[in-house]
């Protein structure tokens, strides 16, 4: 029996193939009618026989293109029509709906193939993509997804590239960037005074430079890198003194996984992560006599690694034969460089050559860091590959909420129906340059998405410009969310729980409800509101700011609280080497409390272990003394001792007995290696003592583990294992990171709770 029945698909369904993937199902199925984007998904209508509407349904939901995800399909029953052939139809717009728009996708087996077949038009051509790969996000202007509102709006397309896009059955059809060396973009060389190269072939000479250990500027997807050899350690301290970043790893690519394995311990889940369609930058553990020079990656155990995910780097790593070291475009903590002229003038003193491209980039996106743990990924920078795709959740938001994020690593939110659009990475917002990309994001975001938003979520901290940007949004209601409640909520998303869970946040720095600085927590909490059932005790950070450069400040501000004057009386270096000038001005901010906010960050506690113990007195990038601590340790058992001592209805970690710990072994000569694995072990302790302390007195078994202060691989292994072993239910960070750059996420949802009451 015939009939016609209406479909409709809710996803990221646009620039993945779908259309095509429709309409071959539904010749196979041998049904007539049509497929088309609408603003709010796919629209299907399919006229024939009943079963087979029904398998056509089916295989849609059982088999999409690799790259769609469904959220939902819709159908019902129409009257018949009478269709005579099955089409794609042309997009209709309705201008208050929305659909999902897909994130970058690394280049394809197919258009790899090509790409390095001398027979093919586009052999060696730069920007080869199709349905199933290329740009996308980093691209788009408006909604829906068509040429039009891309920044290849420009490129009118050739015979041959436009018969593709047209062809149902061509894996071009209605590919939206789809170009050629004819009619689509093209690569041009520039010396660092911007003066034109002429050679006959850019890639080649743009190898010739690498070989040649020049640094070089690459346009790529969503932003401009610098890359150099990665073998050669002159090149690499080059680009290292040249970006001011004295210390922090730099990404590397290699152009294979052989490669990959060459230099780093892969593992299956691993290599699924560099050989996949995100291609997000991975951090591996680096084999012994690994020959990247060590001024890529100094101090650490880890490289991160990189495939090459468009066709240009391909080509460059191909036919160099080079590993590159492959770095975002920027100098400092600025945001990515992603405009042609911006790059020219903020990449002037670093680039020695430029290998640009007219394809223009619409937003910026810098390549995500992930990693695998426990057979599973972890993200740690939420960006290219990722972004925008939404977070789907099990209910709906009340309101259309933009929640602002945090200061560091900061990335915004917004919602709609069950949606939260979290953004890319955006960065530091310490510069201006950082929160015009912040500020033009949303505007981004809010147009793309079709949301406007009746609600603002901001972080408590007076000073962050993301706080003091909400707080200036005239007309709206708005609602603050502490911080570390908001983490533990963005890791309860993140794993699906909902209901009252022992959040522990360890973190750098979030602002309290009691205007102190917190970040050693224990909170009892659900999506609405927090309880403060613990805490590590309090310490004066002496300078503020000043101090989280300063390591030292932390460790001799626990020094003197625990010792007073009598600490120059430890036969210890830290003491030795202090500097008495400094210390005298510091003892009397900390005496007379000017600018010494109390801490009771767990972020602090290992800067002043790393100090105290000699890793790292001063940093040049976030979280540093804390890192080379943890590459220090070397899994020793044994811990230090700590008091809990209970007050005012909650549970305070005294931490004078890890600081006498530590300064006794310090004193008998013990090696740093051996200290660094005790003080992890004993922050393990005190997370599990707390715990069960809590389930003991509240009857919860749900531990949610949040916070940048659980990047740390050591601390976050060995608190999972201890926890379940002691039969608690462990939660921790899989899509959303459990630095700041997950926020705004938990942000949302709180907001959305208290806007309920
Ligand atoms: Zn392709
Ligand atoms: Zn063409």
């Amino acid at each position: 029996m015939n009939c016609c029945v209406k479909i409709d698909i809710n996803g990221v369904v646009q620039g993945v193939g779908f259309r095509p993937f429709a309409y071959h199902l539904a010749r196979r199925y041998g049904l007539l009618g049509y497929v088309s984007n609408e603003t709010s998904g796919v629209s299907i209508q399919v006229e024939g026989e009943k079963s087979r509407i029904e398998e056509f349904i089916e295989k849609l939901k059982t088999e999409p293109p690799p790259r769609a995800v469904i959220f939902e399909i819709k159908h019902r029953e129409i009257g018949p029509v009478g269709y005579t052939d099955f089409v794609i139809r042309k997009s209709n717009d309705q201008p208050k709906k929305f659909v999902p728009i897909s994130p970058e996708i690394a280049t394809c087996k197919d258009c790899l193939a090509e790409l390095f077949d001398p027979d093919d038009p586009r052999y060696r051509y730069p920007f080869i993509n199709c349905t199933n790969c290329g740009p996308r996000f980093t691209i788009v202007t408006d909604i829906p997804y068509d040429r039009k509102f891309t920044t290849m709006a420009p490129f009118v397309m050739c015979e041959m590239c436009q018969d593709e896009y047209d062809d149902p059955n061509h894996r071009r059809f209605h590919a939206q960037p789809n170009a050629c060396p004819t009619c689509g973009p093209g690569l041009t060389l520039l010396n660092h005074k911007l003066e034109k190269i002429d050679v006959p072939d850019v890639i080649s000479e743009v190898c010739r430079l690498l070989k040649d250990g020049k640094i070089v500027a690459i346009k790529g997807l969503g932003g401009y890198h610098l890359a150099c050899d990665a073998l050669n350690p002159e090149a690499v301290y080059r680009l290292r003194s040249k970006k001011y970043r004295e210390h922090k790893a730099f990404a590397v690519m290699v152009r294979d996984i052989e490669t990959a394995k060459r230099f780093c311990y892969v593992n299956g889940e691993e290599e699924k992560l560099l050989t996949g369609t995100i291609r997000p930058i991975v951090l591996l553990r680096k084999r012994p006599r690994c020959p990247v020079a060590e001024a890529v990656a100094p101090k650490q155990k880890y490289h991160g690694i990189i495939l090459p995910y468009t066709p240009l780097h391909h080509l460059i790593v191909a036919e160099s034969g080079l590993v590159l070291v492959m770095t975002s475009g920027n100098a400092g903590s600025e945001p990515i460089a992603y405009e042609d002229e911006d790059a020219f003038d903020r990449l002037k003193n670093i680039a020695d050559f430029y290998c640009i491209h007219n394809r223009r980039i619409h937003i910026r996106t810098d390549d995500s860091v992930s990693r695998i743990w426990r057979g599973n990924e972890m993200i740690l920078r939420r960006a290219r590959g990722f972004a925008p795709y939404p977070m789907l959740l099990k209910f709906n938001f009340r309101e259309r909420i933009l929640a602002c994020g945090a200061q560091l690593k900061n990335s915004f939110c917004l919602t709609r129906d069950n949606f939260a659009f979290m953004s890319h990475h955006i960065g530091d917002l310490e510069n201006l340059e950082t929160l015009t990309s912040f500020e033009g994001g949303i505007e981004h975001y809010k147009r793309i998405f079709r949301i406007e938003p009746t609600l603002v979520a901001y972080d408590l901290h007076p000073e962050y410009l993301a706080t003091k940007y909400a707080l200036s949004r005239d007309h709206l209601p708005k609602v603050g969310v502490q911080h570390h409640h908001a983490h533990i909520v963005s890791c309860m998303i993140d794993n699906g729980i909902d209901g009252k869970v022992i959040g522990v946040s360890f973190d750098g720095t979030g602002y309290g409800t009691d205007g102190k600085i917190w970040g050693g927590e224990f909170l009892i909490c659900d999506y609405l509101e927090f309880e403060r059932a613990g805490h590590l005790e309090y310490v004066p950070l002496p300078g503020g700011e000043k101090a989280i450069k300063e390591p030292w400040r932390v460790a001799a501000s626990f020094l003197y609280k625990i010792y007073g004057d009598d600490m120059f009386g430890l036969d210890i270096d830290f003491v030795k080497y202090l500097d008495r000038k400094k210390w005298a001005v510091i003892k009397k901010m900390i005496d007379r409390g000017v600018n010494s906010p109390m801490t009771s960050s767990s972020g602090r506690l290992f800067d002043a272990v790393s100090a105290l113990a000699g890793v790292r007195k001063e940093i040049y990038y976030e979280g540093q003394a804390a890192i080379e601590l943890e590459m220090a340790a070397t899994g020793e058992a044994g811990f230090y001792d700590f008091d809990l001592e209970n007050a005012e209805n909650r549970t305070l970690i005294l931490l004078e007995p890890l600081f006498r710990g530590i300064v006794s072994d310090l004193e008998n000569g013990v090696g740093v290696e051996s200290i660094s694995s005790k003080f992890h072990n004993t922050v393990v302790e005190m997370i599990l003592k707390m715990c069960l302390n809590l389930r003991k007195g509240r009857g919860l078994n749900r531990v949610v583990l949040s916070g940048g202060v659980f990047q740390n691989i050591l601390l976050l292994e060995k608190t999972f294992s201890l926890l379940c072993k002691n039969t608690f239910k462990v939660f921790t960070h899989h899509r959303v990171p459990p630095n700041d750059g997950g926020i705004a996420l938990g942000q949302v949802v709180v907001a959305n709770e208290q806007a309920k009451k």
